[in-house]
């Protein structure tokens, strides 16, 4: 099975792993604002996920199987998005598999180098083999890469 990786950057976006980003042109005003911007992202994304038949890599904070209170919510909308996602993905049965973070935005989704590559802002550049992209996409590639490798482990059937 293929993953559609998400992340979120620290430039305030939500990114997968085909090189699409997430954001909208406003903040909220209200509770029902708010609940309808992140509703329709977070619907972007699910239907992609589904309509691709893939499954989706997010960050290892956001298992719900554990019994821990949601230490993102609020602080970041777009990791209220990821909440949001992994919650819907569970009930629409989209498999999710959690990955290590770490150094998702260091590391060269192309060639795999993680020695002196360039970051700055939304730009990243390997020093290895001189790719140039956005750097959230790129680590939504590098979390879609680990979630290849992890299925087995976090795969089928998704936590309860
Ligand atoms: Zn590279």
């Amino acid at each position: 099975m293929d993953y559609l990786g998400i992340d979120t950057g620290i430039r305030n976006q939500a990114v997968d792993s085909d090189g699409n980003i997430y954001t909208f042109e406003k903040m909220w005003k209200n509770d029902k604002e708010k609940n309808l911007i992140l509703y329709s992202i977070s619907n972007a994304i699910l239907n992609k996920a589904k309509t691709s038949n893939r499954g989706l890599a997010v960050e290892k904070v956001f298992r719900l199987d554990r019994k821990q209170a949601a230490p993102w919510k609020g602080n970041n909308r777009y990791r209220t998005i990821l909440y949001y996602v992994v919650k819907q993905a569970r009930l629409q049965k989209i498999p999710v598999v959690y990955v290590d973070h770490n150094n998702t935005s260091k590391e060269c989704s192309s060639c795999g180098n993680l020695k002196d590559n360039f970051r700055y802002a939304d730009e990243f550049k390997c020093a290895k083999c001189k790719i140039k992209l956005h750097a959230d996409i790129n680590a939504a590639k590098n979390m879609r890469k680990r979630a290849l490798k992890m299925a087995p482990a976090y795969g089928f059937p998704p936590p309860k």
